[in-house]
């Protein structure tokens, strides 16, 4: 075995075609399926270019024939051999080289491959953690090769994209001091700073602020960012991050830039042409209007508020609520009057499960309106409402009685539901919307004081500042997110420049001033020593390409993912150390619920 012999590669496998007929090539690869038909072999070749058909046949060369003879799955060969067209009638239309083989005259293998746990062929149904135990044999697949090919040139565009707009790339540490962005940090021990720790970037914020101050205009990076969150929903630990930082701009200009770039990272990378401008709604009419700060606007079906209605209804759960101080809203869902009532049960418990007290339903029929509640309203009342609604014969309309945020919150995840079972979601659709005026602080219950709804170097609006002391709810912030399809796939906002405003808003929060010069006294100093006004965002970058090419989950879209529990199944990382190192480190581990823990904590004691 050597590495190739004399042989030189010329080709790639994907790139023979017709026009080649009769060029000698050579090619190297892996075998991506094998074929024995008596005196011919047939070895479909694979690199990353794409698989072409080699033949190995007495005909063409007896050594090479029965050099090819031991070759098995996934070994890696070089090749050597006339392109030819195919025979009239075995062509593949299925294989963008299927008009043409490759009739070979040397073989060299270059290494061979013990039977794998799965092969490439068949990875698309085999269990995911073993294909992420053996992650390399499953990005041999052609079809993760192009979604990495696709994450480079995206990264390429928006580099070139950033730089023409007189940005500068820069690298910020990740052994630092903690970023608040609401998950826990990764902590890293210092040998040398005995006790102390270092804690991994959850954001570059703070730096990417300094760096403002630090007179650098216009920033970005493409940042590893890591959070110790419980991983419930489609998230990894560390992920990476488009992170862009201006000084001297308002909202709007940083909305506008990354607006253009993004038209041009999907004309570029897909061929995709967006419109422009994105549309922009603020917090409050989200939420009113689609029950969410994360509208998905493929389709329509708004909430629409009937509390004036309700409230003077002949039906008492409408008119208790509207009385109690909460609202009556609905939807309308086109074509779903034929629901049955196995199907509506079904939507009223979600409703309950999700926190509603009922789900109120009215199937618009031919024949009349088909619903429980029917009854209870008089007839001219019940037309006006159904009319109110803009409800027409075959609809289905909904409606929950309770307090806003909750009749909101249910409403705007059975609007999800039902355009699913209504088929209502064009999934080739790219629907951007920019959330605005987002509110600037919430109050935790648990804590019992008020937190940072984005985070808090966050600026509050000019006309809300006089709240701030008296109704510290009620400030909005100069903070948006921009949510595509229903995902929020980015959010910055203008920064506190300003001492003292940083200040006050480290107190609303209840950060301690002594404790807020401890953790961010870096910071304060620096908002007196020049800060210019500055903002600027950041995009999940896993998360943009993920739904860029329609894949189920971002692990598709990193190469090396974790598990929903952290962990990384082919390296086994995190993994107990030796009980030096943590010696060296001055660690010494409690007893913990896992094997593992406990494990190296043995190790340490003995
Ligand atoms: N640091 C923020 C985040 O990671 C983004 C920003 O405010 O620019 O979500």
């Amino acid at each position: 075995m050597g590495n190739g012999g004399c042989l030189k590669r010329t080709h790639g496998c994907g790139e023979l075609s017709l026009s080649l007929v009769g060029l000698e090539v050579v090619l190297m690869g892996w075998v991506h399926k094998r074929r024995d038909h008596g005196g011919v072999i047939f070895v479909d070749l694979r690199d990353r270019t794409g698989i072409v058909q080699v033949v190995f046949s007495p005909d063409i060369d007896e050594v090479a024939f029965v050099r090819a003879e031991p070759v098995r799955a996934e070994y890696v060969l070089a090749i050597k051999g006339v392109v030819r067209k195919r025979p009239e009638g075995t062509e593949n239309p299925n294989m963008a080289t299927g008009e043409i083989e490759v009739a070979a005259r040397e073989i060299v293998i270059l290494n061979v491959a013990r039977a794998l746990p799965f092969y490439p062929t068949e990875a698309a149904n085999v269990d995911e953690a073993l294909r992420l135990r053996y992650r390399y044999i499953d990005l041999r697949r052609p079809a993760s090769w192009r979604v990495f090919a696709l994450r480079h040139q995206a990264a390429l565009v928006i580099r070139k994209f950033l730089t023409a707009h007189d940005f500068l790339e820069v690298e910020t540490p990740l052994l630092t001091r903690s970023t608040p962005e609401g998950a826990r940090d990764y902590l890293v021990p210092s040998r040398v700073n005995p006790g102390s720790f270092y804690a991994l970037p959850q954001s570059p914020q703070l730096f990417k602020q300094l760096l403002m101050i630090a007179g650098f205009e216009r920033y970005f990076q493409f940042a590893r960012c890591f959070r110790d969150e419980d991983l419930r929903a489609d998230r990894q630990p560390e992920f990476t991050q488009l992170d862009i930082e201006m000084s001297f701009v308002e909202e709007r200009d940083i909305r506008n830039l990354t607006e253009e770039m993004l038209v041009t990272l999907f004309r570029e990378v897909l061929g995709v042409e967006l419109n422009r401008p994105f549309p922009c709604l603020t917090y409050a009419e989200a939420r009113e209007r689609y029950g969410t700060d994360k509208p998905d606007l493929r389709f329509n079906m708004e909430l629409v508020d009937v509390s004036s209605l309700a409230g003077k209804s002949s039906c008492r759960v409408f008119a208790d609520a509207v009385e109690r101080g909460g609202v009556v809203k609905g939807i309308r869902a086109p074509g779903a009057g034929s629901f049955s009532r196995k199907m509506l049960d079904e939507l009223s418990k979600l409703a309950v499960s999700w926190g509603a007290r009922g789900l109120a339903w009215f199937a618009l029929e031919e024949s009349g309106v088909r619903s429980p509640l029917a009854k209870l309203f008089r007839p001219p009342e019940l037309e006006t409402l159904i009319g109110r609604m803009g409800g027409r014969t075959g609809d289905l309309l909904l409606f929950i009685a309770d307090r806003q945020e909750v009749a909101e919150e249910v409403l705007g995840r059975l609007r999800l539901q039902l355009a699913d079972r209504l088929g209502l979601v064009d999934n080739k659709q790219f629907s951007f919307v920019w959330i605005t005026e987002f509110p600037l602080l919430e109050y935790n219950e648990d804590e019992k004081r008020y937190e940072a709804v984005h985070h808090p170097f966050t600026s509050p609006r000019d006309e809300d500042l006089h709240l701030m002391e008296s109704h510290p709810e009620r400030v909005r912030a100069k903070a948006y997110d921009l949510v595509l399809n229903g995902t929020e796939i980015g959010g910055g906002s203008i920064r506190n420049h300003r001492r003292d405003l940083q200040e006050q808003l480290f107190q609303v929060i209840g950060l301690p001033k002594e404790e807020a010069e401890e953790k961010f006294g870096f910071l304060l100093d620096a908002l007196d020593y020049g800060a210019p006004p500055h903002g600027g965002i950041a995009f999940g970058f896993d998360r943009l390409l993920m739904l860029m090419l329609h894949l189920e989950t971002i692990r598709d879209v990193i190469a090396f993912p974790k598990t929903q529990s952290a962990t990384c199944l082919m390296t086994e990382a995190p993994a107990p150390v030796a009980p030096k190192q943590l010696q060296e480190l001055h660690i010494k581990c409690l007893p913990a619920l896992t094997d593992q823990g406990v494990k190296s904590c043995r190790q340490l004691d003995s």
